[in-house]
């Protein structure tokens, strides 16, 4: 039956009709941010990517747009729902991790701790200028010996006249360097406890890590902290224990689920487009079956994490989402980008592996992507437990 109907074809950046299952709302936000990366994101990214440098006056940028702790309701917050947040983070990830990074640490790891444990002073006094970007926020929890595990923290924090005085260091903490504020974590009699660290604090340093190959336009830095001493409001008043700082990892986690689709979509368009001139053999790369099979991988896999970004999006936003659903969608989609941006890579030949294309940063991005937030064995670990009931951490 050759009707116009059979003819008509899928497009190739939206095979499902993805488009069709978000609403108005959600679709503008989607644009605006989209056209914020083609104007802002793609025009500088090469050279801050080469030159290891994240461009801090974007921030005000991003504020004004509502995109800073944009799902967050209240005190200058956008108050979004989380479906917009994701799709944020795709179109921020689809220019460059970098940019996704600083909007996941402001918005789910600077500003929800406060938000979501903080006094009505601390949520006043930071939480609008973080909103506007005026001021830039990172999270403190890894250490130079303790990763995975972050219950095993040696920093502390102990009274001392009415006053907190926290000493310790923390590692690999993005932002940390063009940070106003940081949002530390730190052992406690009471257990693990946040702090909300003004960074002009004295006794507290940043310095840079440098000779990073993967998330070059991003800052990671070193925080010490020597005997820093501040006052008994520093504290979090709602946080006690590890489920204080895994919180607001699940928050981030939910935006990397979503924003690696964006990093994986840019590589897959990049091939494709490249694969369709390219000519060997007197003819597109195009038309060989091995790139077609590679291209088509990439096209399940992007779909298939959007999808569930998305489903993920939905029962967040109806309050049902669970860490262990957000470990799923952070290790699946994690893990199926990096694939895409490596087979990406081989359609691209050698081309794909200078900064003209965006495939090879977008790779390396990825390696950072799949240990920070949780490493991808650690998220197979979450969900091994979740559906044996043994804890195979230990
Ligand atoms: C670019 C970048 C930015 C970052 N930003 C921040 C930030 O803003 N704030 C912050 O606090 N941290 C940040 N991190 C740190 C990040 O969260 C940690 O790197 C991560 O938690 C892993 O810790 P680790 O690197 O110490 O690895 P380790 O914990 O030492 O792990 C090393 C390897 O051992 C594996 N492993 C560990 N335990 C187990 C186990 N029980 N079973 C099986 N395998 C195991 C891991 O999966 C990994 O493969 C950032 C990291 C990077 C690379």
């Amino acid at each position: 039956m050759a009707t116009t109907e059979a003819r008509r074809t899928a497009d190739p950046l939206d095979f499902l009709d993805l488009d069709a299952l978000l609403a108005d709302e959600e679709r503008m936000i989607r644009d605006t941010v989209r056209q914020f990366v083609a104007e802002r994101v793609m025009p500088g990214i090469e050279e801050w990517f080469e030159r290891g440098e994240f461009p801090r006056e974007v921030f005000p940028e991003l504020g004004k747009l509502g995109l800073l702790g944009m799902h967050l309701s209240g005190y200058g917050c956008a108050g979004t729902n989380a479906v917009s947040y994701g799709l944020t983070c795709l179109e921020m990830e689809a220019g460059d991790s970098g940019f996704r990074s600083a909007v996941s640490v402001q918005g789910s790891l600077s500003m929800f701790p406060i938000w979501r444990f903080g006094s009505e002073e601390q949520k006043h006094e930071w939480l609008p200028r973080m909103a506007s970007g005026e001021i830039v926020g990172c999270f403190g929890l890894s250490e130079p010996d303790i990763g995975s595990d972050p219950a095993s923290m040696r920093t502390a924090a102990r009274l001392d006249g009415g006053d907190w005085v926290l000493s310790g260091t923390k590692m690999w903490i993005t932002n940390g360097s063009i940070a106003d504020v940081a949002v530390v974590w730190a052992r406690t009699e009471e257990g693990i406890r946040g702090f909300v660290v003004p960074t002009d604090t004295p006794g507290f340093s940043a310095t840079p890590i440098e000779r990073k190959l993967s998330l070059r336009a991003s800052v990671t830095s070193e925080l010490v902290l020597d005997e820093c001493r501040l006052p008994a409001g520093a504290a979090l008043p709602e946080a006690r224990g590890m489920g204080g700082p895994l919180s607001c990892l699940d928050e981030a986690r939910f935006g990397v689920a979503w924003g690696v689709m964006g990093a994986a979509r840019s590589c897959y368009r990049t091939a494709l487009e490249y694969a369709k001139t390219r000519v060997q053999f007197g003819r597109p790369i195009a038309g060989f079956q091995l790139t077609q099979e590679k291209l088509v991988n990439m096209l399940l896999e992007l779909n298939k994490g959007t999808l569930l970004a998305l489903h993920l999006g939905r029962m967040k936003d109806d309050g049902r989402l669970l860490p262990q659903q957000v470990s799923l969608g952070k290790l699946n989609n994690v893990r199926e980008a990096l694939r895409i941006a490596r087979e990406a890579r081989t359609i691209l030949g050698a081309n794909g592996i200078t900064l003209e294309y965006p495939v090879i940063r977008h790779m390396n991005n990825l390696e950072s992507v799949l240990t920070y937030e949780g490493t991808s064995e650690i998220h197979t670990l979450i969900l091994g437990q979740a559906i044996t009931g043994h804890s195979a951490f230990e």
